[in-house]
């Protein structure tokens, strides 16, 4: 069980084990904002919530220049599981500029992708296929991209990481 560990401003930080968060409430550095209310931690001073996300009670400063590392995951993730070219469900990536082309593994060249538009485009550029991006593709800034662990976020931290609409 992992807890989700925002900043004082609610941007997601990090993920921590639910013991080393349950010891930040008891410090008094941080707050419970999500619990699972059916599986109680037992200590020896009594039962706890188990907490499945903490707000940190004191704004932490976090770097802005920080890189995402690129993943085939992460475009995914980026674009929300569309293909680029046609908007229809993607289950892979294509390099923009093909990599046997030079085409580098870049947030800026890689793209989600179906598997009809990665076979139709191959190794051929945008121009000789005649095709144009849905969206220009750039590295995510949104806070909840850099917190380590999230790949397996459990349901109630939905709300926690996603940008605000
Ligand atoms: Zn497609």
């Amino acid at each position: 069980m992992r807890t989700l560990v925002l900043n004082a401003g609610y941007e997601p930080l990090g993920v921590v084990s639910f013991r080393r968060a349950l010891v930040l409430v008891m410090n008094d550095k941080a707050k419970i904002v999500e619990s699972d209310e059916d599986a109680p931690v037992w200590a020896s001073s009594g039962a706890y919530e188990r907490p499945s996300v903490i707000l940190l009670t004191r704004y932490v400063k976090v770097p802005s220049s920080r890189q995402v590392p690129v993943s085939r995951r992460g475009v995914l993730r980026r674009d929300n599981q569309r293909c680029a070219y046609c908007g229809k469900n993607a289950t892979t990536i294509d390099h923009i500029q093909p990599r046997s082309r030079g085409g580098k593994d870049t947030w800026e060249n890689l793209v989600a992708c179906c598997l009809r538009c990665n076979n139709l485009k191959s190794d051929k550029t945008l121009a000789e296929m005649g095709w144009s991006l849905r969206s220009q593709p750039r590295m995510p800034h949104h806070a909840g991209w850099f917190v380590r662990g999230v790949e397996k976020a459990q349901p109630e931290w939905e709300g926690y990481l996603q940008p605000a609409a």
